[in-house]
């Protein structure tokens, strides 16, 4: 027993002996110097770029040179491109490059990536918009700086917070914000070729202004108001506050030299913002004609002036960035009927009232008084405005209904009518130059333009009196919903038709 004790210290020195070296052995494998039979094979998209000795060589010589990419993204590893294969191969004789080679060859052909998270914005067309940053939050926080784009700090405040106040008589509750588009967040291995976000402030910029504008600027002249500076530049006034959120209010002084921000937005997102509003509107009073046998013919007395009632509306509205896309009227509750106005007409015929009468006399009309061009009520849809860096020609009118009728605002001649478009248009359509189905009529030097009518009542070269129906409402041309596009032309040239009233 002694002697077998005596040996113990040898055996164990023995047995420690060969596992320190069966582990070495087993470490060492892979290594260039036991083994010259294994290697990696190199694949960029399929293409064999060469074979290495080692992978983790690879990997440790692209993140030691990348170092500026890392600092750049401000992330702790960089990883080979998408489309790197590289695959384990046995060989006998492989062709053995070095891993700088490959890193050098790999580094011209594609770029490497970071890990990061792509967002999808997919509409309801199937288009596709990706965009990569490193952290996701910015994601959201830059959503909600487009959201205030379009609602401001305290409603948004409120309607997060459940804080709304509720209304009394007359104003408004926002009841849903949305993205319109479908959104998607994905972690993924992003190439530093594509453009990555990396902060708040330079996604915000994306997602208002798109990727095709370019950042414009204005110095501000003597004389200059937020006014003309916007028009000027085919801004209207509350995009010129988007882009220059600084400013609270078109009524806020510019002084000259100051830079402005004047570029147009084109926003990736559809901001979806749903409204209950509730505002009184005009009900107009209607107007009775009598008869009148002492008078003669031609001449008109007022025996009731006129008095417009008031009624409060109740509407829902969507809004798309900024712009409405459907409105609707779902109460109306009179407040004050309105006065009828009642006109004597003269009857008695005399040799002058009757030639006046032949002369193209209208007695029953006004001068200088326009009539409107729908039923009430009415919700006005679209300003004479710039929008999206185009002008808005004419007012847009809805709530009227599809197939209500739409009036002549004064007497002329019909000079132009389309009546062939399909009664249901898509926003982009040319049918009728876009207009879709309209009338066109001539009132002294004004050309009065109603576009995307249902039905056209009237044709080329008739006489229409104030008032009398040329058409229905519609939604025939370019048109997102049944509406009114109402347009007055003076002398060929579009102005706001709220100068005429
Ligand atoms: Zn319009």
């Amino acid at each position: 027993m002694s002697k077998i004790k005596s040996y113990i210290p040898v055996i164990i020195s023995f047995l420690i002996s060969v596992i320190i070296i069966f582990v070495y052995v087993l470490c060492t494998k892979n290594d260039v110097s036991f083994s010259t039979k294994e290697y990696y094979n190199v694949y960029l998209d399929g293409k064999l770029l060469g074979s290495i000795r080692s992978k983790v060589a690879l990997e440790n010589y692209i993140n030691k040179e990348q170092k500026n990419l890392k600092k750049q993204y401000g992330v702790s590893k960089i990883y080979v491109p998408n489309g790197i294969d590289i695959e384990k191969g046995i060989s006998h004789e492989p062709e053995i490059v070095s891993e700088k080679k490959i890193y050098n060859k790999i580094k011209k052909k594609k770029g490497f990536t970071v890990k990061g998270y792509v967002v999808t914005i997919t509409d309801s067309k199937k288009n596709e918009i990706k965009i990569n940053m490193i952290d996701k939050k910015i994601f959201n926080k830059a959503v909600t700086k487009v959201v205030k784009s379009f609602v401001d700090q305290t409603s948004l405040n409120n309607y997060r917070n459940n804080t709304q106040p509720e209304i009394k008589t007359t104003g408004s509750i926002i009841e849903n914000i949305d993205i319109e588009q479908d959104v998607s967040i994905k972690e993924s291995y992003i190439s530093t070729e594509e453009p990555i976000y990396l902060d708040t402030e330079s996604l915000t910029k994306y997602l208002l202004f798109g990727s095709s504008s370019t950042e414009s600027e204005y110095i501000v002249k003597p004389g200059d108001t937020i006014e003309t500076v916007a028009f000027n530049n085919k801004l209207n006034e509350e995009e010129f506050l988007i882009v220059n959120p600084e400013f609270t209010s078109s009524n806020n002084l510019l002084t000259p030299g100051q830079v402005v921000n004047v570029a147009l937005i084109n926003p990736v997102l559809k901001i979806v913002v749903e409204k209950h509003i509730v505002v009184d509107q005009d009900k107009p009073f209607e107007i009775e004609e009598k008869d009148d046998d002492s008078m003669d013919v031609g001449t008109t007395e007022v025996e009731v002036e006129g008095v417009n009632g008031r009624q409060r509306l109740t509407e829902k509205i969507k809004y798309v960035n900024g712009d409405i896309e459907k409105s609707v009227i779902v109460n109306t509750e009179v407040l004050k009927e309105p006065i009828k106005k009642v006109v004597r007409k003269g009857t008695r015929k005399s040799y002058n009232a009757y030639s006046y009468y032949e002369g193209g006399g209208s007695p029953a009309v006004v001068s200088g008084v326009w009539g409107w061009p729908t039923i009430y009520p009415y919700i006005i849809t679209s300003e004479f405005k710039f929008r999206w860096g185009r002008h808005h020609n004419g007012l847009d009118i809805s709530g009227c209904g599809f197939g209500s009728p739409i009036f002549s605002i004064g007497d002329g001649t019909v000079v132009d009518v389309v009546a062939s478009c399909p009664g249901q248009g898509y926003y982009g359509s040319s049918c009728g130059s876009g207009y879709g189905n309209r009338v066109q009529i001539q009132t002294g030097n004004m050309l009065v333009i109603y576009a995307h009518l249902n039905s056209v009542q009237v044709s080329v070269g008739q006489h229409v009196s104030k008032g009398e129906v040329v058409g229905t409402m519609g939604n025939s041309g370019s048109s997102t919903g049944t509406h009114l596009h109402f347009e007055v032309r003076v002398d060929g040239t579009p102005v706001n038709p709220w100068v005429i009233y």
